[in-house]
């Protein structure tokens, strides 16, 4: 092909997703997570490689996330321990609350936890989460952490006082902040929480941000996204044994291929992004797939990526396995929205 290759090389900071089912199905999701997704959770083997991967490229401590892990707490203990059995820490596990049912029973289950490594709860708070989560719930883990003896790593806890304003006992929708906070509360929220424009946070986004045509996003980057590719500050490995380069969801590298050079022939699109970026990504799936923007206006070049992934998905592209897990690539998880 006569491009160069792509290395993903040391690791730096990052996590192991166990699943990618969770209960909710938040729309700023970047993985889109969510019900729809089968239920299938890390095994110990998949778990223990993963670790003894990301320790022999040069990180001994990473985050364990989802999807929701605590939904399997048996199996989140075994992942525990194959952390430790692999000289690998945990930062934190990250939680939605969902499961939460009675103060007793999830002070025993986290007790239950602590000994196997975990120290640090995650409990993700946010107006996207309150959709489908009562903060009664969420309020519910924290005192349970405490009197558990974890510490608790509140994301984020600006989102409290908003919650807190309505009833904890059941969710509420985005259209309920708007109506109390105002009507541009949800494009607020880019100024307050991290969001990485992929995944499902694209859908609700776009509607709320200056779109660019097609012609705009290609002509303004003209560079490659070897950068974005090959970042390792935010990695993530999942339960399929796939690395997830960058916050380039969708998009997947066997476990067993970092820290080698990455074939063009095993990996022709990460090649092509790798060298040419958007523009190449573009130009290959016009030509090979017939590709077509189905959009009068993209947030970013990622947005149009994803766009492209998902049509080359359902054009039937089988060159390589970089598409992958194949449950990103629903439309159904990608619309997703639970009951309440
Ligand atoms: S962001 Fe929401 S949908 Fe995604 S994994 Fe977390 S709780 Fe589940
Ligand atoms: S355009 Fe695609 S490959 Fe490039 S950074 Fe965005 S999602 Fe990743």
């Amino acid at each position: 092909m006569g491009l160069s290759e792509l290395k993903i090389g040391r690791l730096a900071s990052g996590g192991v997703i166990t699943n990618y089912f969770c209960t909710s199905a938040c729309r700023h999701c970047l993985y889109n997570c969510g019900p729809h997704w089968e239920k299938r959770y890390i095994s110990v083997e998949v778990a223990e490689e993963n670790f003894r991967a990301v320790k022999a490229l040069g990180c001994s401590a990473v985050h364990i996330g989802g999807g929701e892990p605590m939904l399997r707490p048996e199996e989140l203990g075994s992942v525990l321990d194959a952390a430790r059995r692999s000289g690998v820490s945990i930062d934190y596990v990250e939680t939605n609350s969902s499961w939460f049912k009675d103060s007793e029973s999830a002070e025993k289950l986290l007790s239950g936890l602590r000994p196997k490594g975990l120290h640090t709860l995650l409990v993700s708070i946010s107006p996207f989460h309150n959709e489908h989560i009562p903060f009664a719930r969420t309020q519910g883990v924290m005192d349970a952490a405490r009197r558990a003896g974890l510490r608790i790593f509140p994301w984020v806890a600006e989102f409290i006082p908003d919650l807190s304003a309505f009833d904890a006992s059941r969710p509420h929708a985005l259209s309920e902040f708007e109506v109390r906070c105002g009507k541009d509360y949800v494009h607020r929220i880019l100024d307050r929480y991290w969001i990485h424009m992929g995944g499902r946070a694209l859908e609700t986004f776009r509607p709320l941000l200056r779109t660019k045509t097609l012609e705009h996003i290609l002509r303004e980057n003209t560079t490659s996204c070897g950068r974005e590719l090959t970042d390792t500050s935010h990695f993530h490995l999942d339960l399929f044994g796939n690395y997830i380069p960058g916050l380039c969801s969708g998009l997947a590298v066997a476990r067993d291929d970092l820290g080698n050079g990455l074939s063009p022939d095993k990996y022709p699109l990460l090649t092509i992004l790798g060298a040419k970026g958007i523009r190449g990504l573009f130009y290959f799936a016009a030509r090979e797939y017939g590709f077509r923007p189905q959009r009068a206006g993209y947030i970013n070049k990622c947005d149009l990526c994803t766009e492209i992934r998902f049509s080359l998905v359902e054009a039937g592209y089988d060159r390589s396995k970089e598409l992958a897990p194949v449950g990103f690539y629903s439309r159904r998880t990608l619309h997703g929205r639970t009951s309440r």
